[in-house]
């Protein structure tokens, strides 16, 4: 480890149970890119290109997207939870006003690379 550490901020939003959007706020490339990550029942899986490529035949990898939300649901599950049985319209309304709550820090303990 180089001592460096390196931090991206996310805004994780459950969209339904074992469904949730996330969503960059940190991109140097462009605007932010948003993820969705689902769960099978005995792991979390995500629909970025660098999980696809690596976690469908690694079971133990997790991308950033799935790091930030293990954090949410570790440190963050009552504001989780209450957006379940939202309904739609009022769940867009209720997760804006949300997002600052809802924002975490992933730290890398190597390289950001490795994660996107
Ligand atoms: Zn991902």
């Amino acid at each position: 480890m180089s001592g460096a550490e390196w931090f991206e901020r996310f805004v994780v939003w459950q969209m339904e149970e074992g469904k949730w959007i996330v969503l960059s706020l940190d991109s140097t490339r462009g605007k932010p890119k948003q993820y969705c990550v689902t769960t099978n029942g005995y792991r979390l899986l995500c629909n970025c290109p660098h999980w696809l490529k690596k976690g469908v035949e690694d079971p133990n990898f997790v991308c950033k997207h799935i790091v930030a939300v293990m954090q949410v649901l570790g440190t963050q599950t009552e504001v989780v939870k209450r957006t379940k049985t939202a309904k739609l319209e009022d769940r867009i309304k209720k997760l804006e006003e949300r997002i600052e709550a809802l924002e975490v820090d992933v730290s890398y303990a190597i390289n950001p690379a490795n994660y996107s």
